[in-house]
């Protein structure tokens, strides 16, 4: 079956091989095993339900929440000679009624539709009234409410399933699941966990970079200055920040356009088009902009704010090199920057619960910018990659610094912290340290402890951010939410106990610094 699947490539799709990944899931499924895939963005998921579609019997279904995008998968689909439709809310009822006759009647193969419309009876009722091959759940994440985007219509597509007389076969895919994610989406599409394929996340076109201490509209004038001919994205936090930045990016003659859900529609997509067709040069958005993107050219995003977890920050930096040729993600870090992030998810409607997830998932993205290991590996470690190597490219694995030993001042943060019984978070616990004369250290009899003050030589910026290196290096656990308390890891107590010894680099930069300011 693997060879039809092959010619089908060939011949209908024009590519001579499979891609990591591909040819497994569509093997799964042609012997009729539901499938969860995973796969970067741009890895080519597509094709996986497409060719089974196109060799399975009857229908293929495909759920996605990319109303935009289904015309022109649709359309792409139809120049090749597939015949396929989509039926969302743009087309009026009848135009309904005749593509599901349609499909019906065979004449199409692949029928798109967003999520909503499985709470509609008459879909219901078709469903169990055409041969139904295959469903592909397109950005299968969205299922889970520990996913970053998670979409109530989406618990739609088990309760049809479970409605469905003559039960399909289920492909599930996605470009980003954390192993809960993952585990999630198996429970509720009852497939089991070895019939999950996760191919490589590691995109080797792509440079990470994470930059600290710069002045970022500086930073921005020059970079894009310096690379004027070269597509690529801004992303800002808020809009106000994206159209502050927009206006900031204009002054200085820069050709960028702007994408935020504060706009109108048109305006948005008249800018979306023309930074597709290279009319724009640079884009400066917020997370509204980009799901489902394929524009092949982007040499470089900037992220000027940190995102609020790892899922979004692969997915929006992942828009760069699409095409293969190498390509920049960068991260202009400002501590700050996470107060605004937890501002955000305050403000939110989720509950108590969910917050304090969302809260852990903000505390592993700082890490990403704490930490001095390969940014790329950090990323695949998060994705549940146990063996990810170093890539060898990114900031970190560039960075040429010496290494200096930090294990005394690391073992006189830990012991401060057991002292204070694992109870307290960074603010306090750098204060104790260096002394601080704040009353609520009195309060607690924490000026009592034998570790207070003995990193008073430091200010309590220098503190904070060795404990937030330690944190990132994971050995210091943040738990409880919007303030986390830290507690020690099992790699902490080795260092305590003289067992294993901890290196960094960022002192060494600060002192180079000041060296070069001086001269
Ligand atoms: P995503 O995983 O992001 O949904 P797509 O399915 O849109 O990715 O595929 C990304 C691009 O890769 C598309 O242009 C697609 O035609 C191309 N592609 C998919 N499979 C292959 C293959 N086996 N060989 C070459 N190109 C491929």
């Amino acid at each position: 079956m693997l060879d039809q699947a092959l010619k089908i490539l060939k011949d209908t799709f024009g590519y001579d091989s499979f891609r990591n990944g591909q040819a497994e899931i569509i093997q799964n499924l042609l012997e009729g095993r539901d499938t969860v895939g995973i796969m970067p963005t741009g890895g080519g998921k597509s094709i996986c339900y497409q060719i089974p579609a196109l060799i399975l019997p009857g229908v293929t279904l495909v759920v996605s929440p990319l109303i935009s995008l289904m015309k022109d998968q649709v359309d792409a689909l139809e120049k090749e000679g597939v015949p396929a439709a989509f039926i969302n809310s743009s087309i009026s009822a009848s135009d309904v009624r005749d593509r599901l006759n349609g499909a019906m009647e065979g004449r199409y193969k692949i029928i798109y539709i967003a999520p909503e419309r499985l709470e509609s009876a008459a879909f219901l009722d078709w469903l169990n009234n055409v041969n139904l091959s295959l469903i592909a759940v397109d950005e299968a994440h969205c299922m889970s409410q520990w996913g970053h985007d998670f979409r109530p219509s989406y618990l739609l597509i088990k309760k049809m399933i479970d409605r469905i007389h003559a039960k399909p076969v289920i492909a599930a895919l996605t470009a980003t699941a954390t192993p809960k994610v993952t585990r999630d989406i198996c429970d509720m599409l009852n497939i089991p966990a070895e019939n999950v394929t996760a191919t490589g996340f590691e995109r080797d076109n792509l440079f990470f970079q994470v930059i600290k201490g710069q002045d970022r509209d500086r930073f921005l004038e020059s970079y894009i200055n310096k690379n004027r001919s070269h597509s690529g994205i801004i992303y800002a936090a808020t809009r106000r920040e994206a159209e502050r930045l927009h206006a900031f990016l204009i002054k200085q003659n820069i050709n960028a356009g702007k994408y935020h859900a504060g706009m109108a529609e048109q305006e948005r997509n008249d800018n979306q088009e023309r930074f597709l067709y290279d009319d724009l040069t640079v884009m400066v958005a917020t997370s509204a902009f980009g799901m489902g993107i394929n524009k092949s050219n982007v040499r470089y995003v900037i992220h000027y704010n940190i995102p609020r977890n790892i899922e979004s920050y692969y997915q929006e930096a992942g828009r760069a090199g699409r095409d293969g040729e190498e390509s920049e993600c960068i991260l202009l870090f400002a501590a700050q920057d996470i107060q605004i992030q937890k501002f955000l998810i305050d403000q939110s409607e989720m509950d108590e619960e969910r917050k304090r997830h969302e809260y852990d998932k903000l505390q592993q993205m700082a890490g990403y910018c704490h930490t001095e290991a390969c940014l790329q590996q950090y990323i695949l470690k998060y994705f549940g990659d146990r063996d990810a190597k170093g890539c060898g490219h990114c900031g970190n694995c560039t960075d040429k610094r010496e290494s200096v030993d930090v294990t005394r001042d690391a073992q006189m943060v830990f012991s401060c912290i057991k002292r204070m019984k694992e109870r307290f978070g960074k603010t306090l616990i750098a204060k104790v340290l260096t002394g601080s004369s704040d009353r609520k250290i009195q309060s607690f009899g924490f000026d009592k402890l034998s570790t207070f003050g003995i990193m008073s030589d430091r200010t309590q910026k220098q503190v904070s951010e060795l404990i937030d290196y330690l944190t990132a290096e994971q050995y210091l656990l943040p738990t409880g939410g919007h303030y986390p308390v830290l507690g020690l890891t099992s790699k902490a107590v080795e260092v305590l106990l003289g067992k294993r010894s901890v290196l960094r680099k960022e002192n060494v930069q600060a002192k180079q610094f000041v060296v070069q300011d001086a001269l």
